[in-house]
C-alpha cells in the first residue's frame, strides 16, 4: 500500500464506516466522482483497500462485484482489479430497466419501439461516420452471419457484433450504452428466438441492406433498413417469446416470421 492510496482512501470517516458492500460501492463510486480515482487506475491489493475502507474483506469482494456488473470495474486476472478505461464502450446497468419492466409492465412494443429509435440513429451516424476498418469488420460480421446460416447460436453471436460493430462506427457511446441496455433486457428472449429459427437467411440480408447503405454513406437509406430489420425481428420475437411484462401486446403475437435479431 502506498502513501497515495492512505492519503486517497482515507475519506471514509471512521464512524461512517459500515459494513455493508452498498457502503463500499458509495465510497468508491464518489471518489469516482471527485476524481480521485481516474479511468485506468488499479485498486490497490484486496486487504489494504478492506483495511483502508475499514470492511472485511467478503464485504469488499461484494461491493466489487457490484460496481463490476455495472461495467465500473473489471477484474484482470493475476493483475488486479481495475477502474474501467474511459475508452472503452461504458456499459449501463440494465438490471433495474429490466425490474421497471416487470414492476411497470413495460409492453414488449415499448421496449422494441425505444431500440428502433436508438438503433435508427445510429445508423444513420454509421453511415456518415464509418471509417474504412470500421466498414471492413462490419464485412466481416456480414461474412460470418451467411457462413452460420445453419447454426443459429452461432448466428446470434455474429449478429450482435455487427449492431456493436454498427454502434462504434457512430460514435456515439452514450447511444451506444443505451442500446446495450435495452438490447440486455431484450437479449434473453431473443436467444430463444433464435433457437427456434429456421431460416436465417432473410435476417442475413437484412443486416447486408445496412451494412451496404452506411457504405454507401447514405444514412436515410441505413436508417430505413435498420427499422425493417427490427419491425421484423420485433414480430419474430413476440411470435416466439412470452413477454414478463404484464402489458404484453396480444394483438402482436400471432402471424409473425420466425427470424434472429
Ligand atoms: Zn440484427
Amino acid at each position: 500500500m502506498t502513501d497515495s492510496d492512505r492519503a486517497k482512501f482515507r475519506t471514509v470517516e471512521p464512524e461512517r464506516r459500515g459494513q455493508t458492500s452498498e457502503e463500499v460501492v458509495t465510497q468508491l463510486r464518489s471518489m469516482i466522482h471527485r476524481g480521485e480515482l481516474r479511468s485506468g487506475d488499479r485498486l490497490p491489493p484486496e486487504r489494504d483497500l478492506a483495511k483502508l475502507l475499514g470492511v472485511s474483506r467478503p464485504t469488499l469482494r461484494a461491493g466489487i462485484r457490484s460496481l463490476s456488473a455495472v461495467g465500473v470495474l473489471e477484474s484482470r486476472q493475476g493483475a488486479g482489479t481495475f477502474v474501467v478505461k474511459a475508452d472503452e464502450s461504458p456499459a449501463l446497468d440494465s438490471s433495474s430497466l429490466s425490474l421497471m419492466a416487470s414492476l411497470h409492465g413495460f409492453t414488449s412494443k415499448e421496449m422494441f419501439e425505444a431500440r428502433r429509435a436508438l438503433e435508427m440513429s445510429i445508423a444513420g451516424l454509421a453511415a456518415e461516420r464509418a471509417t474504412g476498418d470500421q466498414l471492413a469488420s462490419l464485412a466481416e460480421e456480414m461474412a460470418g452471419m451467411y457462413a452460420s446460416l445453419d447454426v443459429p447460436e452461432e448466428y446470434l453471436l455474429h449478429d450482435m457484433s455487427f449492431h456493436q460493430m454498427v454502434a462504434a462506427a457512430a460514435g456515439n457511446r452514450i447511444l451506444t450504452a443505451l442500446m446495450n441496455m435495452v438490447a440486455a433486457v431484450l437479449l434473453d428472449a431473443r436467444r430463444k428466438t433464435v433457437r427456434r429459427a429456421h431460416d436465417l437467411k432473410e435476417s442475413a440480408e437484412m443486416h447486408r441492406k445496412i451494412y451496404r447503405a452506411i457504405r454507401d454513406r447514405n444514412p436515410e437509406s441505413a436508417r430505413d433498413a435498420m427499422r425493417d430489420h427490427l419491425v421484423l425481428a420485433q414480430k419474430a420475437q413476440e411470435a416466439e417469446v412470452d413477454w414478463p411484462g404484464r402489458g404484453a401486446d396480444q394483438s402482436q403475437r400471432k402471424g409473425a416470421d420466425e427470424e434472429a435479431a
